[in-house]
């Protein structure tokens, strides 16, 4: 495969590239654009023209400077081992082939996806997405050698993305209703992902029944069906070994594996908390389960929301925390269809003596509350509360004591008498087993990092200032 008339080098030397608002030439999709989409879909050879990019819309090169547009990637493919089972895996390998493009940055999958095409790119005649579709095809069969035929369609008119848009919707809520009804002590393999560790190198999901990816986008049928074509692959078979904690969700084959491909940075993992020994967090989660301390109880920001969390934070701030691949106890990446399993944070449930994982669950924002409404036991519904409902923490604990919450059974009488205190206090509380931040050294050379173990932080905000070294130098 060669790429010696593109304009562009292609490769994975330039996974990590970041394109920045200033140099980006224009941005797809993302989250000020309402519908943009990735897609691949399993076809009959006959219906697809091999090697073929159709472009609906205007081209890069049309494209003002600085400017959004719609996104959608439809990625048509056939072979003779193919099945359907298989379009999920090969959907999220878009995110990494799309990365392999000097001057390309692509985040997150599904209808989140997000991309910039840096100004760099544009100027050496990076300025078609028939050239995008093409590397798209040559990285797809060279990769994926089961994959015979591939035909690429891009659309980027706001107008024509609708039923595109419509359709892989229907394709996303399909293949997330399979596995519903699948849960982990019913099956005898389990599996793991490393596609992520171009970005977070200690990370490695474990996939099962009921916990999907936190990406969503592969559930355990995609990673059975990607680990049985390709075993040695980034999606691999892992046996579960013995079960060490059922209400926990230990598994000795979960955590040998994570042992393994962390390099030993995490060695357990609980598959049901966000308070011990949760997850692991790459940074393509759908959404982060956060702990209130406040009220004890926990709260649930999409990846899509455009509010501030109840903790006053921002999705996009939340996830440095969350992200990177560290255990970070009170912060859970997790993927949407993790909520509506009855093994959901079971274990953190159990320990405040309540019987379901979401009965801990305080606030969510209203659009993902509407999303997964159908997860949530009815009489839970109402006492969860949104953005609309309150604005601060003082307002969230009458709320919830106004509304009976479950969780308000877990508040003992000394968190009570502690209510005036911290209203007072009021700003953000972030809750954190561990801390870590590091101080460049002036000049940019040296400089150490400061560990707080087991600490509580408490700002009114956060202020991360560039050091400006000849404003310093005036100043003396
Ligand atoms: Fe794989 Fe996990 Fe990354 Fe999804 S989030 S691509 S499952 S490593
Ligand atoms: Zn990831």
């Amino acid at each position: 495969m060669s790429f010696s008339d593109m304009p562009v080098e292609v490769g994975p030397v330039f996974e990590g590239e970041r394109i920045r608002s200033k140099q980006m030439y224009v941005e797809l999709g993302g989250p000020k654009i309402e519908k943009h989409f990735e897609l691949v879909k399993v076809k009959p050879a006959k219906e697809i023209k091999d090697d073929e990019v159709i472009l609906i819309g205007p081209d890069l090169g049309e494209m003002e400077e600085g400017s959004r547009y719609p996104i959608g990637i439809l990625v048509e493919v056939a072979g003779k081992e193919l099945e359907e089972d298989l379009e999920a895996v090969f959907e999220r390998r878009i995110h990494e082939f799309c990365n392999f493009i000097n001057g390309v940055m692509h985040l997150n999958q599904r209808y989140t996806n997000w991309m910039r095409v840096s100004k760099t790119a544009v100027e050496k005649g990076f300025n078609s997405f028939k050239q995008m579709g093409t590397i798209l095809i040559r990285l797809f069969k060279a990769e994926l050698p089961i994959i015979e035929k591939a035909q690429v369609t891009m659309i980027t008119s706001a107008k024509e993305i609708d039923k595109y848009y419509e359709m892989a919707m229907d394709t996303y809520k399909k293949r997330d209703e399979r596995a519903l009804g699948l849960h982990d002590e019913d099956v005898d393999m389990f599996y793991g992902c490393v596609l992520c560790q171009s970005f977070a190198p200690t990370h490695a999901c474990s996939i099962t029944p009921d916990r999907t990816s936190l990406c969503g986008s592969i559930n355990w049928f995609d990673a059975r069906a990607a680990a049985k074509v390709d075993p040695k692959g980034p999606i691999y078979a892992v046996p579960p070994g013995e079960c060490l904690n059922e209400l926990a969700g230990e598994y000795s084959g979960l955590n040998e594996m994570t042992k393994k491909r962390s390099l030993g940075e995490v060695d357990r993992i609980y598959l049901y908390s966000g308070m011990e020994f949760p997850h692991t967090s790459c940074g393509c989660f759908e959404a982060i389960d956060f702990y209130i301390p406040e009220v004890n109880g926990h709260g649930i920001i999409d990846r899509n929301a455009d509010v501030k969390a109840i903790n006053g934070l921002a999705f996009s701030t939340m996830a440095n925390q969350t992200g990177g691949g560290k255990q970070m106890p009170g912060f859970n990446g997790i993927s949407l269809q993790y909520i509506a399993s009855p093994k959901f944070q079971i274990y953190d449930a159990k320990q405040e003596g309540l019987d379901h994982g979401l009965k801990l669950i305080v606030w969510m924002n209203s659009e993902l509350k509407e999303r997964v409404k159908q997860f949530i036991p009815e009489d839970l519904q109402p006492k969860i509360a949104t953005e609309q409902d309150v604005s601060d923490m003082s307002e969230l604990r009458e709320w919830l004591k106004e509304k009976e919450h479950p969780i308000v059974s877990t508040w003992g009488a000394e968190e009570e008498e502690e209510e005036e205190e911290w209203e007072e206090e009021g700003g953000a509380m972030i809750p954190m087993g561990t801390q870590t931040m590091t101080v460049p050294g002036v000049g940019g050379g040296g400089g150490f990092k400061i560990i707080l173990k087991n600490c509580k932080v408490h700002a009114e905000s956060l202020i991360i200032k560039k050091i400006d070294s000849s404003s310093k130098r005036k100043k003396k």
